[in-house]
Order: C-alpha cells, then sequence, then structure tokens
C-alpha cells in the first residue's frame, strides 16, 4: 500500500490517501497537489519501423514524466497498422519494449483505415480504441482520399459502434497547393500549403458523415478557429462530435518558424496567434473535449533538412502538462479545464475503466525545459530553455511510484 501524506486536492483541501500496491510506502507530499493521471489519446511511438526515433522504451518514460500513464498510439507506423496480423505483432513488439524496463504503461492502439483492408475492421473491433482516417498524407503512406473509401469507413464504424478519428487535412487541396508553392524553400511555407481551408474542408466532410450514419467522431488537432465553429454547430444539433487540440496549436504560432525553423513543421501546421487564441476560448466552452500531445518525434538531422525533405512532426508528451500548469498561473486555464482536457472526458468518450493511477504536481515549482534531461529519443523539444512554473514530481502507475527527477 501506498499512503499519501498531507497532498492538496483539487478543491484545496489538504489529505491523506492510500493506494493499493505490493510496495509498502510512505509518501510525505506536502506542498503537492494530486491529479488523476493522464490519458494521452494521441501519441507515434514509432514502433515498428521507425524505432530510430522513438520507441516505446523510451516513450514510456517520457510518458511517466510527463505525468501520463494512459496513451492510444497511432497506426502509420512501417509497416502501418492496417490488418489484424499486424495489430497483434504491434502489440508483441509493444509488451517486448514495455517488460524490457519493467513499465506497465497502460496503451490502446488506432487501427488505420487502410481501402484495401476495410475487410479486416470487424474482427479487430475489440481490440482496438477507433480507427484512424488520415483524410491527407502525413507521416507513412496512410491516406483515404477517395470519397466513397471514406463513406465506406463510416458506415463500417457505425455498424461496429467504433469511434472514427480523423487526421481532417484534405489531401486533393494539398496536392492542388504543393502545385502552387512548388520549389519554396521558407519553412513558413507549411502553414500556407496546408492553408486553413485544406482543415476546414475535411472537418466538414467528416462530420457530414456522422450526421449521415451516426458514427462518433473523433477530430483529432484542431487547430483554426472555422473547425471551432463547425464542431460548436455539430455539438449543438446533438452528433456525437468530440474535438481534440494539441499543445503546439495552443501554445505555439507561424512566429515560431523564424527560430524553431524546420523544427515549427508539424500537421496540420502552425496558425496565425488568432487561432490561438480561439482555441482557449473552446475550452472553456466545453467545444474541446482533449489534449492530444500528438508526441511525433524525429532525430534533428532529420528536423534540419531543408523544406520538402524535412518531417512533420514534435515530440511533446513530456511538456504538455507543464504547458498546462504554465497557463493556469497566467490565467488562461483553471485547473478543473486541465483535468477535463488531460483525463476526464477522454475516460468518457473512449469509455475507459477507473484505475487508481495518479499525478502528484508541484503547482509552483518554476524550471526550464532542458533537453538533455528529457527522456524521448529525439533529445529536442520546441520548448527548449522555456522557464514554466507547474512541473509533475511523481506519477504512480499500477501502485508502481514513479519518482521523476530520478527516473533512469
Ligand atoms: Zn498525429
Amino acid at each position: 500500500m501506498i499512503t499519501i501524506l498531507g497532498v492538496q486536492s483539487l478543491d484545496g483541501e489538504i489529505v491523506d490517501l492510500t493506494i493499493p500496491s505490493s510496495q509498502e510506502k510512505i509518501l510525505e507530499a506536502k506542498g503537492l497537489t494530486l491529479f488523476p493521471a493522464l490519458i494521452d489519446p494521441h501519441v507515434h511511438f514509432r514502433t515498428p519501423g521507425h524505432e530510430y526515433k522513438e520507441d516505446w522504451r523510451t516513450a514510456a518514460k517520457a510518458a511517466l514524466r510527463g505525468g501520463y500513464t494512459t496513451v492510444f498510439d497511432m497506426p502509420n507506423t512501417l509497416p502501418p497498422t492496417v490488418t489484424a496480423t499486424l495489430l497483434q505483432e504491434k502489440k508483441a513488439l509493444i509488451n517486448a519494449q514495455l517488460n524490457d524496463i519493467g513499465i506497465p504503461l497502460h496503451y490502446e492502439l488506432f487501427f488505420g483505415a487502410d481501402k484495401n483492408h476495410l475487410t479486416e475492421i470487424p474482427s479487430v473491433k475489440h481490440d482496438i480504441i477507433g480507427i484512424k482516417v488520415f483524410m491527407g498524407c502525413s507521416t507513412g503512406n496512410l491516406v483515404i482520399d477517395d470519397d466513397e473509401s471514406l463513406r465506406s469507413v463510416f458506415e463500417i464504424a457505425a455498424t461496429h459502434q467504433l469511434l472514427v478519428a480523423v487526421h481532417a487535412e484534405d489531401e486533393h487541396l494539398i496536392r492542388q497547393q504543393k502545385i502552387k508553392y512548388q520549389g519554396a524553400t521558407d519553412y513558413q511555407t507549411h502553414s500556407r500549403i496546408r492553408n486553413e481551408e485544406v482543415a476546414v474542408c475535411a472537418v466538414e466532410k467528416a462530420i457530414h458523415l456522422t450526421r449521415q450514419y451516426g458514427t462518433r467522431l473523433y477530430i483529432l488537432h484542431t487547430s483554426t478557429k472555422q473547425e471551432i465553429a463547425l464542431i460548436k454547430q455539430a455539438k449543438q444539433a446533438g452528433l456525437p462530435v468530440f474535438a481534440e487540440t494539441t499543445p503546439h496549436h495552443l501554445f505555439l504560432n507561424e512566429t515560431a518558424y523564424r527560430d524553431l525553423k524546420g523544427k515549427a513543421v508539424v500537421n496540420p501546421p502552425l496558425r496565425s496567434a488568432e487561432h490561438n487564441v480561439a482555441l482557449f476560448n473552446a475550452i472553456h466552452e466545453g467545444i474541446i473535449d482533449t489534449i492530444g500531445s500528438d508526441h511525433a518525434p524525429h532525430t534533428l538531422s532529420e528536423k534540419e533538412k531543408p523544406y520538402g525533405e524535412c518531417p512533420s512532426g514534435m515530440p511533446g508528451i513530456e511538456t504538455t502538462l507543464p504547458l498546462l500548469l504554465n497557463a493556469h498561473h497566467a490565467g488562461l486555464l483553471t485547473l478543473d479545464e486541465i483535468v477535463a482536457l488531460t483525463s476526464r472526458r477522454a475516460r468518457a468518450i473512449f469509455n475507459l475503466p477507473e484505475n487508481t493511477d495518479i499525478v502528484l504536481v508541484d503547482l509552483h515549482k518554476t524550471a526550464p525545459v532542458i533537453e538533455k534531461n528529457l527522456k524521448t529519443k529525439c533529445s529536442w523539444s520546441p520548448y527548449a530553455n522555456q522557464i514554466l512554473r507547474g512541473w509533475p514530481v511523481y506519477t504512480i502507475l499500477d501502485g508502481i511510484c514513479y519518482k521523476l527527477e530520478t527516473l533512469s
């Protein structure tokens, strides 16, 4: 049993509590605040096929350091997770990697929608958290770019009561835009090619299909005020539409290209500052349900490549909670909104069972993001050297207490 003494609850009360455990441990938690452990509905831990960028041995430690004990991994690996066999093979690899480090991280897997393997969906329905649809190409080759296949996915998902998570960027618009900006070398071109219309058009299409089939729809990485307006409308109409945003769409914008260069390249791209504001407002209104780190590591040398060759994506799982807590101190978010974004809404949307996992946070610890201390294999952060106030100190997963500062 783990006994936690003198911890502050989210209501501000000082309480003692116990957590079932095979360890006998007493934690003096004076000055720390108790949060439910975080759930990350959107990570790319790169196994199989891209283990040089990240694997579950490094990523699980990064997750714990970020206060997370549950993650949902995306299917755009090499090979992509598009058949029952590939799904089982991926699980075996993940379990072996977690076993190596002895961290029983909770995870769920998304199944990739691929037009040649849609018939596999019914056979995996009890083993997956949902179906991931790339409406536009991102890392990997997984894409559903024709209306007929997209319609089939929504129909199959509705029949089998599966949730569809969409990467909502329209592939046809992206292709047109790429021709228009051919030869451009400025990293900021990325935001021009994958402009707001690219995302809005895809979200519109996905919501339309949900209206038609009743499919539960989870819109990944919402990044624009126009998408927010469409999602608001859909929710008001009673449609089962849920929305995620990311730390980078909340805390970064196009001005980041100047310093971060290729590190700022991400899909969907960074937008202008007005969209940051709109996203915070959408959180207050309950239009945005969750935050997904979209932890998508690439090596530094990959991110230093010129525009066009530089892959999209950035790491994020270790810095999301400190960024949110720092925003709380700046008056941008309440602690209850942070809990809703990082665990409560995800638990409800994805029907996750309750557990005893928690994270103990020092709301007032003020420290910079130090890249060499990060556990992610890529060892860099778009928030490097930023001083943030509010950091997790202990994460408790399945009755095992991890002291984050000394996690090796
Ligand atoms: Zn992603």
